[in-house]
C-alpha cells in the first residue's frame, strides 16, 4: 500500500531531510493516493511524462525533474518545474537560464556529479564544476539558482563503496559551499539516496532522497 509505505518512511526519515516520491512510470493514480496520503513533492525522469502528470493532478504539488535533461526540452518544463535534478553542463545551464527568464522565474537546479564507478551515469567532476562556476557565461546567468548537488552511487551490494561514494559527494558540496557558495543559504540540498540505499546516503549527509519503488512498488518496464 502507497499510503502506509509512504508513513513508514516518513517516520524513518530523520528532520531536515527531504522525500522526494518517484513516480515515473506509475499512473496519476498512483501518484494521488501518496498526495492523499500528504507528499507533495513528485520526482520523475522524462519530460514528457513530467508534463502529463502536471497537467492532470494538483497544482500545490512540486515538481521535480531527476532524469537526464536535453537542452531542446527545457522549455517544456521551465513554466512549472521547481527542481532541476540532473544539470551537466554549460550549455544546459543556459537553455534553463533562457527559458526560465521567458517564464519571467528563476529555477532551481542541482549540479550533477560522477560519483559511480560505472561510466554510464552521466555528472560532473569537481574540477569541470568548478570552471563552470568560474566561467564568465555562468556569472550572466540571472534566471537560475544552483541549490546544491545530485549523485548516485553505483549500483551494487558493496555498502561500503556506496558510502564512500556519497561521502566524496558530500566533499564536493563542502568545497563549492565554501568556495564559491558560502553566502548563499539557497546552497543548501544535498540530493542522495534512492530506495536501495537512501539509509547509508541519509547517514552520509543526504538532505534530500529520491525514493521510488519503495514507495509505489516494482515497476514494469514495457
Ligand atoms: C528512478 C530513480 C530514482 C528512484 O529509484 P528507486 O530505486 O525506485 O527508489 C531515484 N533517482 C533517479 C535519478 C532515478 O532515475
Amino acid at each position: 500500500m502507497i499510503a502506509e509505505a509512504l508513513l513508514q518512511l516518513r517516520n524513518e526519515i530523520p528532520e531536515g531531510v527531504t522525500l522526494v516520491a518517484v513516480s515515473k512510470t506509475k499512473p496519476v493514480s498512483a501518484i494521488l493516493e501518496a498526495y492523499q496520503a500528504g507528499q507533495r513533492i513528485f520526482g520523475e525522469n522524462k519530460v514528457q511524462e513530467l508534463c502529463e502528470k502536471h497537467e492532470q493532478l494538483p497544482t500545490d504539488i512540486e515538481w521535480h525533474l531527476i532524469g537526464h535533461l536535453q537542452s531542446n526540452k527545457v522549455k517544456y518544463i521551465a513554466p512549472f518545474v521547481s527542481l532541476i535534478h540532473a544539470v551537466d553542463s554549460l550549455k544546459l545551464l543556459g537553455e534553463i537560464n533562457k527559458q526560465a527568464l521567458k517564464n519571467n522565474r528563476v529555477i532551481s537546479c542541482l549540479l550533477q556529479f560522477h560519483i559511480a564507478q560505472e561510466d554510464t551515469k552521466f555528472g560532473l567532476s569537481l574540477d569541470e564544476a568548478i570552471e563552470l562556476i568560474q566561467s564568465e557565461t555562468f556569472r550572466s546567468f540571472q534566471n537560475i539558482r544552483i541549490t546544491g548537488v545530485m549523485g548516485m552511487a553505483t549500483f551494487t551490494d558493496n555498502t561500503e563503496q556506496i558510502r564512500e561514494e556519497f561521502r566524496t559527494l558530500r566533499h564536493i558540496f563542502d568545497e563549492l559551499k565554501a568556495r564559491f557558495f558560502s553566502n548563499h543559504t539557497d546552497f543548501s540540498i544535498r540530493s542522495m539516496g534512492m530506495s536501495g540505499d537512501y539509509r547509508e546516503a541519509i547517514e552520509e549527509g543526504s538532505t534530500l532522497i529520491r525514493v521510488g519503488s519503495s514507495i509505489f512498488g516494482e515497476r514494469n518496464y514495457p
